[in-house]
């Protein structure tokens, strides 16, 4: 199923999986941060939180999942239906296609960290507004703190505006090294956006290509 899903994704582009075996990590752990906080508290904080309207009607907190400990951390927009549903990041169509993406860089699934800009659903799954991406930043900003990734992949336009602090198209954002709270970060399209664009997905590998490589260059670090 696996191999297939890779094929499906990078046969008609040409590319073969990446051949740079992702760096040996140790098994995931909470890691406490500085005054011991870790990811669940933060989550459990995150579980009760009305900072915004988004708080008004979602189902669930989709706080965010994955390696507390992960090299790669993702960033997508907010929540739909069915993460909403689930509590669950990326688990519909557009999570499907990004968990072939991780696979094609040499991942599982559970080895990086996916998490949101927002963690609530926005209705009707508009764009987060800007003053509910404001009441949700220092969530995201301390999962980045205490995970620490080596590289933070921007999944569309609000992930990709918020942390490189512009308002410059996807366009101009993708495929260009920046960082944020000093570390690497790599902007690309959404995969949401990639079904409905199927022949962006080469850009799209070759940003991912990119970030493989950065990871390679600074295995054993
Ligand atoms: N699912 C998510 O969790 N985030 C998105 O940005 C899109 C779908």
């Amino acid at each position: 199923m696996r191999a297939k899903d890779l094929n499906r994704y990078l046969g008609d582009l040409g590319w073969r999986r990446s051949p740079i075996p992702p760096k040996q990590r140790p098994l995931p752990s909470a890691k406490p941060a500085t005054g011991g906080e870790t990811l669940a508290d933060l989550a459990a904080t995150a579980a009760g939180c009305t900072l915004c309207r988004l708080s008004e009607q979602r189902r669930t907190v989709v706080f965010g999942e994955g390696d507390p400990r992960a090299s790669v951390m993702f960033v997508g927009e907010g929540p739909g239906a069915e993460e909403d549903r689930t509590g669950r990041p990326f688990v519909g169509q557009a999570g499907k296609l990004l968990d072939r993406m991780i696979f094609a860089m040499g991942f599982e699934r559970e080895e990086v960290y996916i998490a949101n800009v927002v963690k609530c659903r926005p209705p009707g799954n508009r764009d987060p507004k800007e003053d509910e991406v404001a009441a949700c930043a220092a969530y995201l900003d301390r999962q980045i703190d205490l995970i620490q990734p080596k590289v933070i992949i921007a999944l569309g336009k609000p992930a990709s505006r918020r942390l490189t602090g512009t308002n410059k198209p996807m366009g101009a954002l993708r495929g260009r090294w920046s960082s944020y709270r000093g570390i690497p970060l790599m902007p690309t399209f959404h995969s949401a956006y990639l079904l409905r664009n199927p022949k962006a997905k080469r850009e799209v590998w070759e940003d991912l290509k990119l970030v493989v490589r950065r990871l390679a260059s600074t295995a054993g670090e």
